[in-house]
C-alpha cells in the first residue's frame, strides 16, 4: 500500500516549499487511493515551538490538506527511538562515544589544518566504552559500501560510502538525532515513499545506511527540485512573501495558492488550471521536472483573479466581510445575505485579491464613503457640477427606479448638455464609490438604491 508522510520541524511557519512538499505528498495518496500521514519532527526542543507547529497545522487546513494519521509527535516516540539505538549497539552497526565536543572541535580543526574533510575519525569504534560515561551514540558506518538508489524525480544516484561518517543516532541527552528518528520513523510507519525537497538528498544514504542496519524496508525516495525566486537563488524573504498564512492574509484562496504551488515542478500537458479533483486524477511523480522552478509571483496573482472570479458569491462574501472588520456605521442592506452576495457578484471580476475586493466592496457596506483624492481631482471638477444637479433632480422625481428608467435619465441629460456617457457617469461614480473604477453605473445606482445614491450624489456635489 501507498503510505507518505510530510514531516515538517515546527521551527517557523509553513513556507511555500514546504507546503509544496505536503500538497505533492497529499496528492500522491490522493491518487493512488493510499494514505498521506502528518509527522511533528519536534525533537530539537530549542528550535521547536507550539506557535510553529500550531501554524503548520492551520496552514495544513487552510490548504485544504487533510491527513489520514497523525498529527505524530516524535517527542512521544522518544522511547522507541532509545530501543532501536540499543538494538543497533547489539548488533554492532552502533557503537558509544564518549569524545567531549571540545575534544571532537581540535580534532575538526587538525583535519582542516591538514586539508582532511572535517569527519568523525571513528576513535571510539573499538573502545566499548561504559554506559555510565557520558556518551553519544553513533552508527558505525559501512563505508565499504556503495549506496546507490533511484530517485523517482532524480534517476539512479550512487554515493560512495567512504564519504558518509559516523553520525551520532543518539545524543548524550537520549534525543535521536533527524536522520536517526526519521528512518525509525519512515521504518515504523511502513512509509513507501519518501517526497521530500532535494535540500535532503544528501541525508538519503546515510539514511538507507541506517534502514538496512534495521533490517527494514527501504522506501522510494523522490527529491523535489528546489523553488527559486526570479534571480535564481533558493526563495526566501528577499523575493516577499513566504509563509502560507501571508498569503492568506493579503487575500489570496487556498485554492489559487495550491494550484501555484503544483505547478512548480509538476505538469499536466499545458493545463495551468485544476480542479481538486482534477489534481488528485493527474497527479503522479513521472511529470515532476528535475530543474528547480522559479516563483513568479504575478502568475499566482493572474491564477487567484481566476479563482475569485470563478468563486461562488455566497462563498466569496463571508470572506470579504472578514476582511472589513471596522465598519462603523453600515448601510441598512448590508445585513442582508442576498445584498452581500450581490455585490460581491458586481466587483468579483475586477478583484485579483480578496483584500481588493473588500476595498472596492466597502462603499457598497459602509454609510461613510471616503473619497479617494484623486478621484475626485480628476471627476468631481466644476463642469460636472451642473451635470450632477440636473442628474439629481431628475432622478429624484423617478418613479420607478430600475435601469431602464435611470438609463433614460442619462440619456436625455446627455442629450440636453451635449455630453458624452462617460462625462455624466464617471462623476457620478466618484460620488457613489470614491473611485474611478466600478461596476458598470447603472448596477452600482442598483446595488445602492435610491436613498443612498441621491444623498451620495448631494453630498458630492455640495
Ligand atoms: N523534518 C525535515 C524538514 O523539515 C523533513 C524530513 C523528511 O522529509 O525526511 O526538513
Amino acid at each position: 500500500p501507498i503510505r507518505v508522510r510530510f514531516a515538517p520541524s515546527p521551527t517557523g511557519n509553513l513556507h511555500l516549499g514546504g507546503a509544496r512538499t505536503a500538497l505533492f505528498n497529499f496528492l500522491f495518496a490522493r491518487h493512488h487511493k493510499g494514505t498521506f500521514l502528518l509527522r511533528i519532527e519536534d525533537t530539537d526542543r530549542e528550535r521547536s515551538t507550539d506557535e510553529a507547529i500550531a501554524a503548520i497545522l492551520d496552514g495544513m487546513r487552510w490548504l485544504d490538506l487533510s491527513w489520514d494519521e497523525g498529527p505524530i509527535y516524535q517527542t512521544s516516540r522518544l522511547e522507541r527511538y532509545r530501543e532501536m539505538a540499543l538494538k543497533l549497539l547489539d548488533h554492532g552497526h552502533a557503537y558509544r562515544c564518549s569524545c567531549t565536543p571540545d575534544e571532537l572541535e581540535e580534532r575538526r580543526k587538525e583535519a582542516q589544518a591538514k586539508g582532511l574533510p572535517p569527519r568523525y575519525d571513528g576513535r571510539c569504534r573499538d573502545r566499548h566504552i561504559s554506559p555510565d560515561v557520558p556518551h553519544v551514540i553513533r552508527f558505525r558506518n559501512p563505508s565499504e559500501q556503495t549506496i546507490a538508489f533511484n530517485d523517482l524525480i532524480r534517476g539512479p544516484l550512487s554515493f560512495d560510502g567512504n564519504l558518509l561518517d559516523d553520525l551520532v543516532i543518539l545524543r548524550t541527552d537520549g534525543m535521536p538525532t533527524y536522520n536517526f528518528a526519521v528512518v525509525v520513523d519512515d521504518a515504523d510507519m511502513k512509509i513507501s515513499h519518501v517526497i521530500r525537497g532535494d535540500d535532503h538528498i544528501n541525508n538519503t544514504p546515510r539514511q538507507i545506511a541506517i534502514f538496512r542496519a534495521l533490517g527494514a524496508d527501504i522506501p522510494m525516495f523522490a527529491h523535489l527540485p528546489m523553488i527559486f525566486g526570479s534571480d535564481r537563488t533558493k526563495l526566501s524573504k528577499r523575493h516577499g512573501a513566504t509563509s502560507v498564512m501571508a498569503y492568506r492574509e493579503m487575500g489570496y484562496l487556498p485554492h489559487a495558492l495550491a494550484n501555484y504551488l503544483v505547478r512548480l515542478g509538476w505538469s499536466h500537458k499545458d493545463q495551468e488550471i485544476f480542479s481538486r479533483e482534477e489534481l488528485v486524477d493527474f497527479f503522479d511523480l513521472d511529470h515532476v521536472g528535475s530543474s528547480p522552478s522559479v516563483f513568479n509571483p504575478e502568475k499566482l496573482l493572474w491564477l487567484n483573479a481566476h479563482y475569485i472570479k470563478n468563486s461562488a458569491d455566497s462563498d466569496l462574501s463571508p470572506l470579504v466581510f472578514e476582511l472589513l472588520p471596522s465598519l462603523e456605521d453600515p448601510l441598512p442592506q448590508t445585513s442582508d445575505l442576498s445584498y452581500r452576495a450581490n455585490v460581491v457578484a458586481a466587483l468579483k471580476g475586477r478583484a485579483r485579491t480578496l483584500v481588493e475586493l473588500a476595498e472596492s466592496a466597502r462603499p457598497f457596506f459602509d454609510r461613510h464613503l471616503t473619497i479617494d483624492p484623486a478621484a475626485r481631482e480628476k471627476a468631481l471638477v466644476p463642469e460636472s457640477l451642473p451635470i450632477l444637479e440636473s442628474l439629481l433632480t431628475a432622478m429624484g422625481s423617478l418613479q420607478e427606479w430600475n435601469t431602464d428608467s435611470l438609463k433614460n435619465v442619462f440619456s436625455q441629460i446627455g442629450e440636453a448638455q451635449n455630453r458624452k456617457m462617460s462625462d455624466l457617469a464617471q462623476p457620478v461614480r466618484v460620488a457613489l464609490t470614491g473611485k474611478t473604477v466600478s461596476p458598470g453605473i447603472f448596477e452600482v445606482l442598483l446595488l445602492l438604491g435610491r436613498d443612498i445614491s441621491l444623498a451620495r450624489i448631494a453630498e458630492a456635489h455640495s
